[in-house]
This record gives structure tokens, sequence and C-alpha cells, in this order.
């Protein structure tokens, strides 16, 4: 039987990147796809690791090969979910894992309408500016430019199916498991953890990224 293709979105520094992890370590089956990027490594980053690190000529050649699955560009460079890994995944009847910003879900979501799509959040813009501004790896002004990010991709929380707290990384990684195995539905909601909420409800949806989207604007003084 074919897997899955979920779609994991949040704002950078909203700890997906550990929610994920801890996902993968607790169970068997799931394949991450590694994307292709133009950015930097960051410090302790590894090529074929977290990324791969290629050149704009490198990515924009792959672009005119159909290699992508999706692609855009974020800040100040390309992202890009390389075609094989996961066609060769799905094939082999693995849940394969995309942790890729709202341009390329939304790609996704044209290509597989079965995708499951979640948006991760953390409780609230204050956090998540501590989190990035926290981050050793990078500069105040590269932090200010997710930021600013953020205040544009809040707007598409709504479009998600599921939008889950991540509050605690153990539970965050728990109900995505939840939803993706099928356990948690609106019906049986006690499969979602203290910590990790899963929130379905359109309205809620809109009034929590309406909150969130206030809470930027104070931070980003606009
Ligand atoms: P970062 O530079 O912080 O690693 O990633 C920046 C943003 O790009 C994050 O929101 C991350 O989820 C997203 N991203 C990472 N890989 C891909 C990808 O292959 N495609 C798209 N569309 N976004 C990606």
């Amino acid at each position: 039987m074919a897997g899955k293709i979920v779609v994991i979105s949040g704002f950078s520094g909203a700890g997906k990147g550990t929610v994920i992890r801890r996902l993968m370590q607790e169970n068997d089956g799931y394949a991450l796809s590694v994307s292709m990027t133009t950015r930097q490594p960051r410090k302790g980053e590894t090529d074929g690791v977290q990324y791969h690190f290629v050149t704009n000529e490198a990515f924009e050649d792959l672009i005119g090969k159909d290699g992508f699955l999706e692609h855009a560009g974020y800040v100040d460079n390309y992202y890009g979910t390389p075609r094989a890994f996961v066609e060769e995944n799905l094939a082999a009847g693995r849940d394969v894992l995309l942790e890729i910003e709202v341009q390329g879900a939304m790609q996704i979501r044209e290509k597989f309408p079965d995708a499951i799509m979640v948006f991760v959040a953390p409780p609230s813009a204050e956090e998540l500016k501590k989190r990035l501004f926290g981050r050793d790896t990078e500069s105040a002004e590269k932090a200010m430019k997710r930021l600013r990010r953020a205040a544009v991709e809040v707007e598409s929380i709504p479009e998600y199916p599921y939008l889950v707290m991540n509050t605690d990384v153990d539970a965050c990684a728990q109900s995505l498991h939840s939803i993706i195995s099928g356990a948690w539905t609106p019906r049986n909601p006690d499969s979602a953890h203290v910590g990790g909420e899963i929130i379905t409800e359109a309205s809620e949806k809109e009034a929590f990224a309406a909150d969130f989207a206030a809470q930027l604007k104070d931070l980003l003084g606009d």
C-alpha cells in the first residue's frame, strides 16, 4: 500500500525540526524528505543531513529538469523537495514527512489532495521571538527577517486542516503521530496530548491566527 504525504509547516524558529526528530525517534516507518536549499549551512549543519546545500545554478538546473515536487523562495533563498526520494518512499509504503513553508505546502495540496497538512505553532509570538533570537547560529538581522515572514505566514494557518500547538515537544510529536495514524479524530479527541493541542475547527484556527498576528504586529512595532 502506498504511504501518505505529511506536510508539516510552521514559522521558522517554531521548533518543528525538534518535534519531527522526536516523532521519528519514537516511531518507525516514517521517511523524512531532505530538502535542497541555496542558503548557507548554519553552524552544526551537515550537507545531506539537514539539507542538500547547493548553488543557485544547481537549484535552477533541477527546476528545469522537473526534479522538484515543490519549490519556493523564502526570505533570500530557494528551498525545494526533491521528487525522487518522496516517490520512492511512498511506493515502498512509507509515510513521508515534508517540513516545508506555506507556498510549497499549497503546491503539494494541489498535486496531492490527500496529503495530511499540519501547521505547528508555538504558544505565543513572544516565545517565537525568544527562540529565533536565542539561536546563536544566526544574526539578529536574519532573525528579524524570519519574524517578518512569520507575520505573512500566519495568514495561511486557516488553510491547514490541523493546527497543532508546540508547547511541549513530546506532546506535540505524539499529537502529530495520532493525526497521521488516524487515531485522532474530532470525535475521538482523547489522543491529543496536553502541550500538543490539536485545533481543527475553522473559527478556532482563525481566532488563533488573528491573535498571533496581533502579537507579531506589536513585537515588530508595525
Ligand atoms: P530554515 O532556513 O530555517 O532551515 O528554513 C526556512 C523555511 O523553509 C522553513 O519554514 C522551512 O520549513 C522551509 N523549508 C525547508 N525546506 C523546504 C522545502 O523543501 N520547500 C519549501 N517550500 N520550504 C522548505
